[in-house]
């Protein structure tokens, strides 16, 4: 495991000179900085981790940084609120100070906690970079966790909620060895997205479970988290619904396929600065039902990154009578993912 500390030290570097500077300069430190930035391999990786879901990132997040006092009217707007306030010179040196602590952190005991709820023979094997990113505090994708300096000091409790993170990676791990999984991806444009949905709802159920919100009520301090999960809790019955109607939706083969992408982000993606997609409470309640029940033994759960398409038969095993999914569209979906995974793409 390597520990990377240069995206976050190019980003206080840049955000130093342009304090300075008062304002990006083409021909000044601040110019060359973010040019070196938008070289920098370590740096493009981050990028690269949300060019993947929001297409045309890398050219936004550039355009913010040069222009970090103008409000945006895109996404972009939340990150950029992000940075304003840490546009000091003694806010540069804690985030410094940080940086420095962040990356002798032993990660190692995050991993371990992880490992509690992921199969023997997990392999996690991931690099940390260290961020300083206005979206989330924490991300992982395949190998690699980003890890941001902008929302706290890095601590050994924080560690625990990192764990999610390297949850994510083992998870990760299995998902991308599962043949029915890679047959959906290469599939129609609805068999990529189901194969998206059930990603999403095993590894985030999972792993917001495990941790998260499993001890929600216990978090001493988290006042804001408490009362979304407590409004989230009311909203359940929709919740579930949505999750029907994008299983529905995809059995149908709708179109047109905007309607079902922009349904699947409303779950997933969080985009009103709370850094809680409903869909992360949603899959994670799911996860809470089947834990809790007498019948549904834990390795069962824990196997669900090795057996993703049981995840919603399992939930159904025990949720109450009126949070059940519906069971005829289980089925159909399940007839429409050996279909689509013994049959090639049809050719357009
Ligand atoms: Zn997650």
């Amino acid at each position: 495991m390597r520990v990377i500390g240069r995206v976050a030290a190019l980003m206080l570097d840049y955000l130093e000179n342009y304090m300075l500077e008062g304002g990006y300069k083409v021909g000044g430190k601040s110019g060359k900085v973010l040019e070196r930035a938008f070289r920098d391999e370590a740096f493009l990786t981050w990028v690269n981790a949300y060019e993947e879901y929001m297409p045309g990132f890398k050219q936004k997040l550039a355009e913010t940084l040069m222009n970090l006092f103008t409000p945006r009217n895109d996404v972009l707007e939340l990150f950029r609120k992000g940075l304003v306030p840490i546009l000091s010179v003694e806010k540069l040196e804690l985030l410094k100070s940080r940086l420095e602590k962040a990356t002798s952190i032993p990660f190692e005991k995050s991993v371990k906690w992880a490992r509690k709820y992921l199969p023997k023979g997990t392999r996690i094997k991931v690099d940390v970079y260290i961020t300083v990113d206005g979206f989330n505090w924490g991300m992982a994708r395949p190998g690699k966790i980003f890890l941001s300096i902008l929302q706290g000091e890095p601590t050994e409790e924080s560690l625990k909620g990192l764990a999610h993170e390297f949850h994510h990676a083992g998870a990760i791990y299995w998902l991308n060895k599962n043949k029915k999984l890679n047959a959906l991806k290469s599939s129609n444009e609805h068999a990529r997205i189901l194969a998206e949905v059930f990603t999403y709802f095993v590894t985030e159920g999972l792993a917001n479970w495990y941790f998260g919100l499993s001890t929600i009520s216990a978090i001493q301090g988290d006042e804001e988290r408490y009362r979304l999960v407590k409004k989230f809790e009311g909203e359940m019955p929709r919740l579930l619904n949505s999750a029907e109607q994008l299983l529905k939706w995809i059995y149908e083969r709708h179109e047109p396929i905007e309607d079902l992408k922009a349904l699947f982000k409303s779950l997933s993606v969080d985009t009103s600065g709370q850094g809680f997609p409903a869909g992360h409470f949603l899959s994670g309640k799911m996860v809470g039902t089947m834990d809790n029940s007498n019948i549904i033994k834990k390795e069962e759960i824990i196997e669900l990154v090795k057996q993703p398409f049981n995840f919603f038969d399992l939930y159904n095993k025990v949720a109450d009578e009126n949070s059940k999914l519906n069971t005829g569209l289980l089925e159909k979906i399940k007839k429409q993912i050996e279909e689509w995974t013994t049959t090639p793409a049809p050719t357009r």
